[in-house]
């Protein structure tokens, strides 16, 4: 079995219902346990179009689902929840992300692992902190050395220019 974590979001309609009955959907799918939920936290839609504030959590499950086969049944959990794709970043009953499958790491069109945006945002950020501090540590690090790995280059050009670099802090 493989540990993952997986970022739930709503903003349509009854949210916490429908990040209810999305945990109760991934607890019948086969081969698959989930072992710890976040607590639910209220956030400000971040980008898109204007639109109501999110519910969101993180829950860690155990799966022998492949990372492709946990996208397809999580994928068909948000369709089941009336899910549908009309606006990038618009409003959802439902959002189901894998954040990160073991340490598998793949960047394919249909498949990124760890999610590419998960260490910009607060409401993975706080709940992922919460049910595994050890797992986001371990992510924050590994960003840490990927960072200091191309430091030296953009210091040294910047200093050139007698400027003092500013480090780059994302939110
Ligand atoms: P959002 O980026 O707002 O979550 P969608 O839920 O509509 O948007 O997902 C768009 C596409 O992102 C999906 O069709 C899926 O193939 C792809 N995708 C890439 N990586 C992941 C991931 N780690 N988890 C979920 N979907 C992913
Ligand atoms: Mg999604």
């Amino acid at each position: 079995m493989v540990t993952c974590y997986i970022a739930i979001g709503s903003n349509l309609g009854d949210r916490k219902q429908y990040i209810e009955s999305a945990i109760r959907r991934v607890r019948t799918l086969a081969n698959t346990k989930v072992r710890r939920v976040s607590r639910i936290i209220e956030t400000a839609p971040q980008g898109g179009p204007a639109q109501g504030a999110y519910l969101n959590a993180v829950f860690e499950i155990d799966t022998d689902l492949t990372p492709y086969q946990l996208l397809q049944e999580l994928q068909r959990i948000e369709t089941a929840l009336g899910r549908v794709r009309r606006i990038i970043d618009g409003p959802r009953t439902i959002d189901l992300d894998i954040l990160t499958y073991g340490d598998v790491i793949m960047s394919e069109p249909a498949l990124c692992i760890p999610h590419p945006r998960m260490l910009q945002r607060q409401f993975v950020l706080v709940p992922l902190g919460e049910i595994a501090p050890q797992v986001l540590a371990g992510l924050l690090k590994k960003r840490g050395a990927r960072k200091s790995k191309k430091a030296p280059g953009t210091v040294s050009r910047k200093r050139t220019h007698g400027k003092k670099s500013k480090k780059k802090r994302r939110p």
